[in-house]
This record gives structure tokens, sequence and C-alpha cells, in this order.
């Protein structure tokens, strides 16, 4: 395998340890179970008296968020799949040690990162967090991000372990794995995590896998993690994982997340006292507890300071640099009709008088998903704005939308809401002690609380100030004044009831019969719409009601209330008049992060609204039409032809737009490789027959047929392989040279133990850019075993190097293999297994781009005991 870039993780001071052991020993059995809870959503709870501080954590994965969304802003980095298009693993150290500089100014002592799921489906809604659908690039990726997070001191706390593949069900389905898949894809990113970057922290997923909640796993946590593994960190549950006491405290989960305690607390202390929990095992989860506020710097600086907004030109121009060396060009040739066949991209900005920068994400991109990881970003670059400012004053940029592509109907502006009596644009909210909040007098009612807000939609993850114990509504008044005629679409969803009325009319009902939805991680209703038709300049009484009903002990409630006005005209036609009037059409389309999300799963490949209409339509007119992808993952493309350059640009946080600007006009290669395949359609994908499971189940039937290797297996052509990516410039690679270590004298071959497997071969493949730009390469090792005795794909990745070289320069790609590089997973062995025969190394750019194959033979059976 390769070398891990860079940064070790700190040893731990012996001191740590004794601090550890000399609390542990000072401590009664209920302290050392209130550390197992949480203080409150983001702290461990500090025990003053015993000298013990809190340690605070944050999401987590692409910036450090700190207590809320509303609070101080955060640097906003690529997201996971951006990160993975790198290839670089020196370069997400470098995210790491800029992301724990941002934890410091957050007073967080860990990341709750990396997102290390494997990419299984094209439709999970948590892709985007996600480095890969191939499980030894999430590991060097994670193994090295990790090492650069944990070298400055601040801890990772690596997720979802394990089986997190999806959002269908989230919170209870069954993840059924087999073994071989376990271990050979979907344990690897976790095992080679801890044994080469022994992050500080793991957190436990909210499904159950092979019939236990992962959270209550012992096979899992204490068997496989911490036994098997060696893995002396802590095992936090995922926000609400913990569903029970005695299961969870016996199956090694050690905090339980958020606090206050539901199920540990009082609760584990009798389960303690009536023996059902070994007081052992409190020691064993205390004492983790402890190894982390040691391992945090607490200690010395028990302390929290306030959190920072630390905007740094550093991180800045680092967010810039990953943005661009994540993008992916899929395709670049020259327009038709052109009379030299120069490729379409990067453009000429000399030879341009005006450009169209048309598509729906182009003025507003997506530079995050939704969910969890969303961070209020310092500040944030889209591509229009970063398009007319790098292509100057003497190009003319023409805009055009093109469209929408909410999946739901998004907030009202203020504008259309009448002054209140009180001040200002809005609506009054009044909150009510009752149990059905539309039966409430339109005019008193006495409100237990009342405010004049902007916006309806509203998460209250505790109860709101003054609530009672029992039921409470709410209710919004205001003027609405339309500033169009015609269909008003109004959409509105909630965890709880919800309604909304004109002149006391219904317009929109989800009160009589709200169905489950994908809101609010997944806990809401399906948003309902309605669509009144409304007159220009009429005012009309608007009431929004909101009904929670509390139905378990950690009840949340929400709302989202939008409204759309009519559309005035045709926006695809518009646009392509737009596009047809100018030297070249750049389209940026996507997804956002209601489409990409935590909570919920994409419902199919395509890409939302009218925009595959929208480009085909654009491409007609303008034969420089330039696609653009902000999406988070896969879409299809049934356009892929009939346009001459497309660039997948991910979610490309804050620098999104610069990044976009460098890698169009050449000032930046496009350095990225697709890190998992693109099918053509849906229904190509591996996981077609088993996803998204039924009956509370959902059966991995492919087992280690992921991604790029079932494709391989099923000899199914992709729309785009694995590994695939184009440069501006072009590579020659050159014969490999490959050095059998157990048979060379100079090498002499080390003990093979899990942590430190001993090399076999090093190749090495000179690469020379024989272009005439500066650009990457990564070249690709793919293992393809002869005649393996178990089903195995025909081909795995084992190494890759990326390559930087000015034109007429040559490097050399080193890669090495190690035992594991050829081993199987033998469940009945518990062992890793390199069978003895002939291997094909092919060495290319892409899965499917396989310059050079050179076979290789162990001579022996090598088995290495899990
Ligand atoms: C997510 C985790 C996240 C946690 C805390 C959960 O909903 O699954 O990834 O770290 O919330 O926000």
């Amino acid at each position: 395998m390769d070398e891990h870039a860079g940064g070790t993780a700190p040893t731990d001071a012996p001191e740590h340890e004794r601090w550890v052991e000399e609390r542990l020993a000072a401590l009664t059995l209920a302290q050392k179970v209130s550390l197992l809870s949480g203080a409150d959503s983001w702290r461990t709870p500090a025990i003053e008296s015993a000298g013990i501080p809190a340690v605070k954590v944050t999401d987590g994965p692409n910036g450090a968020r700190g207590d809320a969304v509303s609070g101080a802003s955060a640097a906003c980095f690529p997201v996971g799949t951006a990160l993975g298009a790198t290839w670089n693993p020196a370069l997400l150290e470098e995210v790491g040690v800029a992301l724990a500089e941002e934890c410091r100014s957050k007073s967080a002592q860990v990341l709750l990162a990396p997102t290390v799921n494997i990419q299984r489906t094209p439709l999970a809604g948590r892709n985007f967090e996600c480095y890969s659908e191939d499980p030894y690039l999430t590991a060097q990726l994670a193994v090295s991000f990790i090492s650069g997070l944990q070298g400055e001191g601040v801890g990772a706390c690596i997720k979802h372990f394990a089986g997190n593949e999806s959002e269908f069900e989230r919170m209870s389905i069954n993840s059924v794995i087999d073994e071989r898949a376990l271990r050979e894809v979907y344990l690897l990113p976790f095992e080679q995590a801890v044994a080469h970057a022994r992050p500080w922290s793991v957190m436990g997923a909210y499904n159950r896998l092979n019939g236990e909640y992962a959270c209550a796993n012992r096979r899992l946590l204490v068997d496989i993690l911490k036994t098997e593994w060696g893995f002396d960190g802590l095992v936090i549950s995922d926000w609400g994982a913990v569903y029970d006491t005695v299961d969870s405290a016996r199956g090694g989960c050690d905090l339980e997340m958020p606090g206050p305690a539901l199920h540990f607390g009082d609760r584990l202390v009798a389960a303690v006292e009536a023996g059902e929990v070994d007081a052992t095992e409190i020691d064993d989860k205390a004492r983790r507890v402890l190894r982390l506020v040691a391992r945090s710097g607490r200690i010395q600086r028990p302390d929290e300071d306030p959190e920072r907004s630390d905007v740094r030109p550093e991180h800045r121009a680092l967010a810039r640099r990953v943005a661009a060396e994540s993008m992916v060009l899929l395709t670049n040739r020259p327009p038709d009709g052109a009379a030299d066949a120069v490729p379409v991209l990067p453009l000429a900005p000399d030879r341009l008088r005006t450009v169209a920068v048309i598509g729906p994400n182009a003025e507003r991109a997506s530079i995050m998903g939704g969910g969890s990881s969303i961070v209020r970003a310092h500040h944030q670059v889209h591509p229009l704005a970063a398009l007319r400012e790098r292509l100057g004053p003497d190009v003319s940029v023409v805009h055009a939308a093109g469209g929408a592509i909410d999946r739901y109907v998004p907030e009202p502006r203020s504008t259309w809401f009448a002054p209140l009596d009180e001040g200002g644009r809005g609506l009054r909210v009044d909150y009510f002690a009752t149990d059905d909040v539309s039966a409430v007098p339109q005019t008193g009612g006495d409100p237990f609380g009342s405010r004049l807000v902007r916006s309806v939609s509203w998460v209250w993850w505790f109860p709101p100030d003054g609530a009672p114990a029992g039921p409470w509504g709410v209710r919004w008044t205001g003027t609405l004044v339309p500033d169009a005629t015609g269909p008003w679409t109004m959409g509105i969803a909630a965890i709880g009831r919800a309604r909304v009325l004109l002149d006391g009319e219904v317009v929109v009902d989800n009160w009589t019969a709200p169905e489950p939805g994908g809101l609010f991680f997944g806990s809401g209703s399906l948003e309902v719409t309605g669509a009144p038709v409304l007159e220009a300049g009429r005012e009309y009484d608007l009431r929004v009601e909101f009904q929670y009903e509390p139905a378990s002990e950690r009840d949340r409630a929400a709302i989202r209330f939008g409204i759309r006005p009519p559309e005035p005209t045709d926006p695809v036609a518009d646009a392509t008049a737009v596009a047809a009037a100018a030297d070249a059409a750049i389209v940026i389309v996507g997804t956002n992060g209601d489409w990409e999300t935590e909570g919920s799963d994409r419902v199919d490949l395509r890409l939302p609204g009218r925009q595959d209409e929208l480009i085909r339509s654009v491409a007609a007119a303008n034969p420089r039409t330039v696609v653009v992808l902000n999406t988070g993952s896969p879409v299809e493309m049934p356009w892929i032809d009939q346009v001459p350059a497309t660039l997948q640009a991910w979610f490309g946080g804050q620098e999104l737009g610069d990044a976009l600007a460098d890698v169009l006009v050449g000032d930046a290669d496009p350095g990225g490789r697709l890190p998992t395949t693109f099918p053509v359609r849906y229904e190509d994908n591996p996981t077609l027959l088993e996803y998204p499971g039924e009956f509370g189940q959902v059966r991995y039937v492919e087992s280690v047929f992921v991604g790029h290797r079932a494709y391989d297996k099923r000899a199914i052509e992709p729309l785009f392989p694995f590994g695939h990516g184009l440069s501006y410039a072009r590579f020659d690679l050159g014969a490999p040279v490959v050095t059998d270590a157990a048979s060379s004298s100079s090498a002499m071959a080390g003990p093979d133990t899990a942590a430190q497997p001993a090399t076999r071969f090093t190749v090495t493949v000179p690469v020379t850019n024989v272009g005439d730009r500066p650009g990457q390469t990564v070249v690709q090792l793919y293992v393809r075993p002869a005649r393996p005795s178990v089903a195995r794909p025909p081909q795995e990745l084992k190494g890759f190097a990326k390559v930087a070289l000015d034109p007429g320069a040559t490097a050399t790609a080193t890669v090495t293999l190690d035992t594991r590089s050829f081993a199987h997973f033998d469940p009945a062995r518990r062992a890793w297994v390199a069978e003895a025969g002939r291997y094909d190394l092919a060495i290319g750019t892409s899965s499917r781009s396989v310059v050079h194959v050179v076979p290789v033979t162990l001579t022996d059976t090598v088995v290495l005991p899990a």
C-alpha cells in the first residue's frame, strides 16, 4: 500500500495515563457514569470537584461549525466527494491542519469527521459527505486527513461506524452485510485509520448492523474495534443513536450524545447496581472519556473561549486550491464545426467578447450539502461573480437562470409582507398552551410568548421559552401583498401538524393527514403544496398554524413554510436566447442541499427541474457550450454527446466560484479524478435490486462487488469510469519497473503485522508531460488476481500516486504493495489471505484506461490473522 503522507499521531504522554488512572480511582460510580453522557449538545460533562474539565466537539466534516449555524462563521471547505476527487492524501492532510485551526477558533477539541461510509448507492443523501465508492481510496484519504487534524492537537471522530450507507429509515434500518464485504469494504477505512492514524474517537451509527443497533453492537464495538484493532479511544454515539441502557452499555458505546443523559445517567447507575452491567465496563468507558480529556489539552486550559470567526487568507487560498484540484474534466473537445481542433476548454478570454453564464446554480451555487455538516461560511464566492471578475471589463458576461431547482417551495421574501403596526415587514408569531391551535380565538387567546419574525421556518431543538409540559401550538399572522397576478405556490411541512389560511380559508392542509417525509433529518412530514390564484397589489390575511404534540421523551418540533410567485416567462427559452447571442455559454447546473442531504436520499439521478432540457437547448444554440455540474454525486447526462465540454465541480466550498474561474480559464488544471463511477442510467448501478431495502432491512447482496468492481464484474459500460478525469496537459506513462522485495537482497521484508505490513513489491512508473501546459495526472494501480479460489472483483484499486508536471518534465510515480494488497478476507479463519499464484498489476489513468499490465507471482500463500 502507499506510504501514508506525513503526520504521525501524537503518542500519549505517560503523565496522561497517570492523570487518567488517578482521576478514575477517585470517582464514585455515579460520577463515572455521569461522564458517559453529554452535558449538552456538544460537550462532555465537567466534574469540577474532581478537576475534570469538559471537552467540546463540533461538526464536521467540511468545516468547524461551532455551537450553531447562527453563531460565528466558519471556513467552508469542499465536501467529502470533492476531497475524494483530489486523490491527493497530502492535500487532505493540509485540510486537516486547517480544520484543526478552525476548531480552535470555536474552542472545540474534537471535529466530528471524517465521514468514511462508502458510496454504495448513487442515491444516498449523504454521499457528498463521503469520499468515495472505493474502500482503499477512502482509507488512504481518511488516514491523511486524521493525521493532519490530530497532528495539530485536535481529535478526529471518524464516522459512522458502520453500515450507514443510505438515509432510508436511517434510525432503524438493519444493514445486512456479509463478513467479507464488511472487512474488505465497509470496515476497511475504519480499520486502516485506527492502525495508521489512531483517531481519538469513533462515532457509532444510527442503523442496525446484522441485527444489532450499531451503538449496541458488541461484536462490532468490543470484539472488532476495541479488542481486535486495539482502539484505545472513545466510542461516541451518533446524536440520539443510543436507544436503550443495558445493550448499549454492554455493547461498547462509551458516550451517549447529545446530553443530558437519556438512557445512560441514572438508568445506567441502576443497571450497574442491579448487576446488569459490570462495573469494570463502566471503568473502561470512563477511562476512555478521561483519555479524551487528557489528549484534548483541556487539563492545561480548562476554560472555554467564546467562539470566533477566524478569517484567514491562507485558509481561503487552500480552499480554492482544493476546490480546483477536485474538479473533474469529464469531456473536452472542439466545438462542432470549428475550423481548428482546439478543445473548448480552457477558455481563451482574449478571444471572447460575450460569455453567457446560464443556469440555476450560476448566481448562487451550492457550496455544501444539507444536514449536520452545514456551516455558516465566512463568505461565499459564486460562479457568476467570480467569472465577471476574472474575465474583466473587456468581456461582457450575461446571465439567465434558466429555471429553478427547488425541492421544496423556497422561503418567502419579506417584501411580500405588509409592514406591521409594531414596525417592519413580517409576521407576528404567538405561542399558545393548547392541544388545538386552530381553535384558539383569532384575537387574544392569551399567548405565552409573542414576537415579530420575517420567516415562519423554524426548528425547536428544545421547547420554546415558557412552554408548558404538555402540547403547545404556534400561530403566525400578517398581511400578504402579492406583486404579481397568478398562481402563488405555497408549501408547508413540519414535525407536527401545520396549515396555511388566506382570508380565513385553508389553502394548504398538512394538518389533517401529514405523511412522513424527508425534511428535518428525516423526521418531518412530506411537504404539502397549494397554489391559490392571487391578484397583484391586493391584501390577503395570511395565517399559518402549527401544532406540536409530544410523542417521545426527546421530541423536536419544526416547520418549513415557503412561497413561490407565478413564473412569468419560459425560463428555458429566455436563457437559450441569451446563450445564442454569446461567444460561449457556461451552463452551471446541479442540485442543492435539499436534494443532497442528511435525512433523505435522492429520488432519482436526474438533474432536478428542466435542467436537462435547458442544457440541450443552450447547446443547440451555442456550439461553445460548457456544462458545469454543481452536485455532490453523480447525475445522469442524457445530453452528454451534444455538449463539447463537461466539468464536474462538486459542492466546492466557500471559494467554489473563484476555483471554477481558475479552471475554466486554465489558471489551474482540473486536477480531479472520479472517486465514484458515473452510470449511464440509474438502473446500471449494482445496488438496483437491494436499495433502499424493505421490511426494515437492506441486504448488501452485491457483497464485495461495490462501485467500479461491480461494473467490471458485470461488464457494464459506465458513463464515466471510476478514476476518470482529463487534464489540460497530456501524459505518457512509461514502462513500469516492479521490484520484488521478497527476492531483492537490498530490500529486507519486515514482519507482516496488521499495523506494519511488509512491502512486497515496489512499482515505479516514469510519467512525462507530453502536452504544452502544466497539469496533473493520477497513476492508478489495480490488482487482478488470475485464479482466485473465492469470488473476487476482476480488479481492486491498491495504489495510486498523483503527479504534477510542467510541459516536457518527467517524474517517477511510486506505489508500494504489501501482502494485504493481494488478500481477501477469510471469515472461517478470521484472517486475511494472500493466495499464492499470479496477479496482474494493471496500471493506468482510470479503472478503464489501463496502459500497462505487469504480472507478478506470490510463491507462497500468506495468512495474516485479523
Ligand atoms: C449526524 C452526525 C453528526 C451529528 C451531530 C447526526 O445527525 O449523523 O454526522 O455529527 O448529528 O450533529
